[in-house]
């Protein structure tokens, strides 16, 4: 790494706060290593108050383009010249890129990787109808990209909680966006409603943090209410293998964890900011098996 690093290398980095925990400098170094880009990746603890500072700070530094965890994914949007259609929508940006005029243009790669992900599993998003639990950061960005890529349904349950009036944010905005999408929320609470609507649809998602670490252990999702045809996603990744996914494996579904939507994710942000393929099987391989 070291006699990688000149007077021409270009950083890019990761801000947010906690970012000791990432796994994203790791991935990034060994890809620009792998594809030969002088640039280097670290990650920089900033507060969500200190997240002006610090977009000025790495505009000043010609930082060639970075990401935002929380809490600075959607305060971040403030101090950009410009931001995606998706990431819009979404209301939140993880990933920056800077053109050669130092313009700075936000995106969210959260939803492409979890399409990427099923599509990488033999599953396309176009046409189906989609059951999503959660209605927080992932499954915002998931249920903006799923309406964008052509689903037919999208159905979020959520508890009545501090994050079901954005639920109801994200379908209000879709209805209006994408109106061929047709998109609706219910409370989690409402066992029959969910019942029927894990029922007639074609992908049930789970974008909550049940199923994570303290929660894992848990399931939203009676394993009755699996059956062969219906395919199973979790956006949790820790652990890799929930109990959702364990119980929709045992049924027969197509299960799909987490895992896969954080590389992808990853290699969608690489390309937004090299224009190159990111070594994707070598490092599923070397940081997440
Ligand atoms: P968030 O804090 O924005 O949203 C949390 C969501 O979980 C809300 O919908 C909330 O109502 C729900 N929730 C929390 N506790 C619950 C409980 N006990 N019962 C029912 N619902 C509950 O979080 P987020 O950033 O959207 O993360 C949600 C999940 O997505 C996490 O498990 C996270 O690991 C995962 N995630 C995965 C990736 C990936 O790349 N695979 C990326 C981002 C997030």
């Amino acid at each position: 790494m070291e006699s990688r690093i000149s007077g021409h290398t270009k950083l890019f980095c990761l801000i947010g706060s906690p970012v000791g925990h990432s796994g994203s400098p790791a991935m990034y170094n060994y890809s620009f290593e792998k594809t030969g880009i002088d640039a280097a990746y670290l990650a920089f603890d900033v507060p969500l108050e200190k997240t002006g500072d610090a977009v000025q700070a790495l505009k000043t530094l010609g930082a060639g383009g970075f990401n935002i965890t929380m809490p600075d994914k959607t305060k971040v949007a403030e101090y950009l010249d410009a931001i995606s259609p998706a990431a819009t929508l979404i209301g939140a940006c993880n990933t920056v890129t800077v053109d050669e005029e130092g313009k700075l243009t936000g995106h969210n790669t959260d939803g492409v990787g979890f399409v990427r992900n099923l599509q990488e599993h033999g599953v396309e998003i176009s046409g189906k109808k989609i059951v999503l639990l959660g209605a927080g950061g992932a499954a915002t960005a998931i249920s903006v990209q799923a309406a964008l890529d052509g689903a037919s349904e999208i159905h979020i349950f959520n508890r009545k909680d501090e994050f079901y009036a954005n639920g109801e944010l994200t379908v209000k905005k879709l209805t209006e966006a994408v109106p061929g999408c047709k998109t609706s929320i219910s409370p989690l609470e409402d066992e029959a409603a969910l019942k029927a609507a894990i029922g007639g649809c074609d992908i049930l998602v789970n974008a909550t943090k049940v199923g994570m670490k303290p929660l894992d252990g848990l399931t939203l999702i009676d394993p009755s209410l699996f059956r062969k045809d219906l395919v199973v996603a979790d956006t949790v990744y820790n652990p890799r293998e929930t109990r959702m996914i364990k119980e929709a494996k045992a049924a027969g579904c197509t299960a799909i964890g987490g895992i896969g939507m954080l590389l992808w994710q990853g290699v969608a942000a690489f390309k937004l900011f090299t224009g190159k393929d990111m070594p994707a099987q070598e490092v599923l391989e070397k940081f997440f098996s």
